[in-house]
């Protein structure tokens, strides 16, 4: 499901030779309406929502984004549009899940447009990486796209990650993992790059093709398969960790990379999730 629309600077989507600093005071385009994407997953042993989308609060409240400098960035940075039914509450409920069900949310990272839910989940444990928590506590963080005010709320259980080894061979280049229930099935891997603490999930059910939530490791699937890394992070993080994501690819063929902007990640999804024949190398 999609907390409403974002249109991004045609530089963030995909790296041009232009700095962001550059693309972000000078572009005068948008891309085309994305999603802003949040995926649900039922577990035996919980409900997992991964990203928490963009908060409704940013369209509807004047006082939402912070002055000064800040200000002008996120300003310049992305336009939403959010309808009054497209809050994640509501977008949950109208396919039949409860929030207060939900056990785990995994935050692939802690910019606006991932975060924007997280205090509609009261029962469940927030993961986010051990970077990216420390990211948004630092001198200047604000400028980065992080908004302190809207991130240490009351009532939200975080849970911090440092990652472990993983004795799972088909991950050992990650260099940690956290296998949420034990059984493979949801695995969160670092993938530093759009942030430096970001993080991906990968998920492998019998009968799915494996997919990786991948957070803005990447805006768009035909971008990731042509190596054209996002404008906006560590180019070389970015580099790395698509290579290192291209490999497990490679070790789990059929691997569908979905990324929370993607207008084609839904389709991608619906695929990866009625593809019988995908899953057989991916199995835990
Ligand atoms: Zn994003």
């Amino acid at each position: 499901m999609s907390t409403g629309a974002v249109r991004i600077r045609p530089d963030h989507a995909r790296a041009t030779w232009k700095p962001t600093f550059l693309w972000l005071l000078t572009s005068q385009r948008w891309t085309g309406p994305k999603p802003i994407n949040v995926y649900v997953i039922e577990h035996e042993r919980g409900v997992v929502v991964f990203d928490t989308g963009q908060d409704r609060a940013s369209v509807t409240d004047p006082d939402y984004f912070p002055t000064g400098l800040a200000g002008v960035v996120f300003d310049r940075l992305a336009r939403f549009e959010i309808a009054e039914d497209e809050t994640l509450p509501v977008l949950m409920q109208a396919e039949g899940f409860d929030p207060a069900a939900v056990t785990h949310v995994v935050i692939s990272h802690l910019h606006q447009d991932h975060i924007g839910g997280i205090a509609d989940f009261p029962e469940a444990e927030v993961i986010v990486s051990r970077d990216e928590w420390d990211a948004h506590r630092k001198a200047g963080a604000e400028v980065q796209g992080y908004m302190r005010d809207h991130i240490d709320l009351p009532g939200v259980s975080w849970r911090i990650v440092d990652f472990e080894p993983t004795a799972d061979p088909l991950l050992a280049d990650f260099g940690g993992a956290l296998d949420l229930f034990g059984d493979g099935s949801l695995v969160v891997l670092p993938t530093a790059g759009h942030t430096s603490g970001s993080i991906s999930l990968l998920v492998r059910r019998p009968g799915w093709a494996p997919i990786l939530l991948a957070g803005d490791l990447t805006f768009d699937a035909h971008h990731f398969d042509e190596e054209h890394i996002p404008g906006i992070g560590s180019r070389r993080q970015l580099r790395a960790s698509t290579k290192r994501v291209r490999a497990l690819r490679a070790r789990l063929p059929g691997l569908v990379v979905a990324a929370a902007h993607d207008p084609g990640a839904a389709e991608l999804f619906t695929a990866a999730i009625s593809d019988p024949g995908g899953l057989e190398k991916g199995r835990p």
